[in-house]
């Protein structure tokens, strides 16, 4: 019987964890199948489908929007980054025990450093938005070697409680938090990242062209949109180098691939199957 692993969320049946985790294991020649578990709107619904999995001889499972607060809660143990973060977005389960992990972060920064090509090791970074997103990213990008993080959020307050309770865990890292309006007066920045989900409503957050430095990296975390308002708004200020975040979720999923089945997997072929050229 080959080994189970699914993607629990709801709504789910857009999601392409199951694209990417059969190529992976395909490639890898791992035996074991990827399904879809849609955790419902109801209350308990989540639980139920964990237990439910689990008792089916389940091995693991990622987990997105909205159960990744609640997966870290039903878990035995976690990782920093998933303590950090509030959330998880895998799960392994091991005899009678449930591990979690966020690999969210990490995902993002090997995007950036390994197929964007850009470095973040002493550079000046700018996050918008300070929601889940922001949370499990911080941590990562400052272990990356990132000299400074601004967190920028259209509340505040959230950026800089954020920021506040996140730099005693961002090693040499100086990580500030404010409001947009911080911006202007800014130095550039050499990534800016938007994590806000502005996009998904067609909105961007208010960036002046100030804030890229030459030869910065725009980056959107949301992916599927093509050219966002922000990503659109970083080439009318001149950036040349834009991506969304299709390779932050092709990513995550090799972390959790190899957590799960002790085997890297190469994520070109996932890349080159789920990248929209961005226009
Ligand atoms: P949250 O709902 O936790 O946070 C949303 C954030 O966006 C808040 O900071 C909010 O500001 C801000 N925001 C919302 N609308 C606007 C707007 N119109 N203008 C300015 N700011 C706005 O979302 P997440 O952090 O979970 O997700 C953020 C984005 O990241 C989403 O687009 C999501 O799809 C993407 N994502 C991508 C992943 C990937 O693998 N590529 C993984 C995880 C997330 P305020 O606090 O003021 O309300």
């Amino acid at each position: 019987m080959p080994d189970r692993y699914a993607v629990i969320g709801h709504p789910i049946a857009h999601s392409k964890s199951p694209l990417i985790h059969g190529l992976f294991a395909q490639a890898t020649g791992q035996d074991m199948t990827y399904g879809l578990i849609d955790g419902g709107a109801d209350e308990g619904g989540f639980a139920r489908a964990l237990a439910d999995f689990r008792a089916s001889g389940g091995r693991g499972l990622n987990v997105t929007l909205p159960f990744k607060v609640q997966a870290l809660a039903a878990a035995d143990e976690a990782s920093e980054d998933a303590r950090l973060a509030g959330a998880a977005n895998a799960l392994r389960f091991d005899g009678g025990r449930i591990e979690a992990r966020n690999f969210d972060g990490i995902g993002l920064v090997r995007d950036i450093t390994h197929n964007l090509g850009a470095a973040l090791a002493g550079r000046r970074v700018l996050v918008l938005g300070a929601g889940g997103a922001t949370r499990g990213a911080l941590r990562p990008l400052a272990l990356a070697g990132a000299a400074e993080i601004l967190v920028a959020n259209r509340t505040a307050d959230k950026a800089r409680a954020l920021a506040e309770e996140l730099a005693p865990h961002a090693g040499a890292c100086v990580l500030r938090g404010g409001g947009f309006d911080a911006l202007p007066g800014a130095a550039p920045f050499d990534v800016v990242i938007n994590a806000t989900s502005a996009s998904l409503s067609g909105d961007a957050p208010p960036v002046p062209a100030s804030a890229f430095a030459p030869g910065a990296l725009a980056y959107d975390m949301v992916y599927g949109k093509g050219l966002t308002p922000f990503l659109r708004a970083a080439q009318a200020a001149g950036v040349t180098r834009v991506a969304d975040g299709v390779g932050m979720l092709v990513e995550q999923a090799a972390e959790a691939f190899a957590w799960w089945r002790g085997v890297r997997p190469d994520t070109r072929e996932a890349l080159a199957r789920l990248t929209v050229p961005l226009e």
